[in-house]
């Protein structure tokens, strides 16, 4: 079995080491480009969020590689996640490939299921390896999560542009060539020291927070790299989601920090339910940014993804009551790079000029 998987963040770190561990042939597909947003779009759904139609031509271009087996991960409601393995499986099959269609449900949704869909994709290896395999190389994700963390909370510091993008690469190549659960451990130690003794500049940034739809957040290529675009610009910035926390069992989300019992008490006066997806998240970090002395918010969210629109709507009471400014930027096939970095131009002006009026105020 050869098997591909679509990109999400750091996905490719967790599944290439797990599958190293696990003896599985993986080849993660080509990098996410116009060709595979292209592919999505002729053969996706016209009225499907764009999440789906990118992991399908993610999962074609593995396909064309020469992959005979594609792993997509299930999920449950209430939004259009859990039908994505399907509806994907249903195209290419539709399309005349011949592979395995393999849907994996993430652990924190069905951790019997989980373990015995890799164990059909490692049938050789016993459920301790497949627990071993998953323990230590979940550990080593949650690490790459953490770098990517520091890297966020570090740019906007930088004396030099791309100082941090050079430590963030170090930091992975130490992560890199562990392999036992203690050598992870020293090894992200060391990963996030070398952020800690980068140069920085003497600066109070403007601190944003990132909430929103999690394959938004998480997948650089649609949302414009927007974090590095606001870390170069000096903006200190907290995403809401991390893979680990999101996929991992357990609602702590230690690498996020937020548990997702206090998310939900903040979001709770705005939206008591959850609706799927990171509705409710997205309001309850909104109110949280402003307890954290955040200057603002951003929202990013695929065109007709449910779960954030509801959301959407109901930003505007919570910006207006918390007093926080808010962006929302909704993001489709059409939407261009140079109207995003626009907008975000233009919101990073009303924060400056709200902290100058509020310097001014109480001086
Ligand atoms: S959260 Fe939104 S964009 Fe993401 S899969 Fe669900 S409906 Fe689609």
């Amino acid at each position: 079995m050869k098997l591909t998987t679509p990109h999400m963040g750091t996905v490719e770190y967790l599944l290439t080491d797990l599958f190293a561990r696990l003896g599985v042939d993986y080849m993660p597909p080509p990098p996410t480009t116009q060709k595979t947003l292209r592919l999505g779009l002729q053969h996706g759904p016209e009225f499907a969020c764009l999440p789906l139609k990118l992991t399908l031509g993610n999962l074609i271009e593995g396909l064309d590689e020469g992959a005979d087996a594609t792993l997509m991960v299930g999920g449950c409601g209430p939004c259009r996640f859990g039908y994505y393995a399907d509806i994907q499986r249903r195209i290419i099959k539709g399309l005349g490939y011949d592979y395995e269609a393999i849907v994996l449900e993430p652990p924190a949704h069905d951790f019997r299921q989980f373990v015995a869909t890799l164990k059909h994709i490692a049938p050789d290896k016993s459920y301790r390896d497949i627990w071993n395999a998953f323990k230590t190389g979940f550990r080593k994700a949650q690490a790459y999560d953490r770098v990517d963390r520091a890297a966020i909370e570090t740019r906007c510091y930088e004396t030099e542009r791309g100082a941090t993008d050079r430590v963030r690469e170090q930091a992975q190549a130490l992560l890199a060539k562990t392999w036992s659960h203690h050598e992870v451990i020293e090894a992200e130690t060391a990963a996030l020291r070398l952020f800690d003794e980068m140069p920085r500049r003497d600066v109070t940034p403007l601190r944003i927070s990132l909430v929103g739809e999690f394959y938004l957040l998480l997948e650089p290529f649609i949302n414009f790299d927007i974090e590095r675009y606001l870390g170069e610009r000096g903006v200190w910035l907290e995403r809401s989601v991390y893979l680990t926390d999101w996929i991992g069992p357990g609602t702590k989300n230690p690498v996020g920090g937020h548990p997702d019992e206090e998310v939900a008490r903040f979001a709770a006066p705005y939206l008591e339910y959850r609706v799927g997806g990171e509705g409710q998240a997205t309001v309850g970090h909104t109110v949280m940014a402003r307890l954290h002395g955040h200057d603002g918010v951003i929202q990013l969210l695929p065109f007709t993804c449910m779960p954030d629109t509801i959301a959407k709507a109901i930003l505007p009471t919570v910006s207006e009551r918390e007093d926080i400014p808010v962006l929302t930027l909704i993001v489709d096939e059409q939407t261009g790079k140079a109207g995003v970095h626009t907008r975000l131009e233009a919101f990073l002006d009303l924060l400056v000029s709200r902290r100058r009026a509020r310097a001014a105020a109480s001086a």
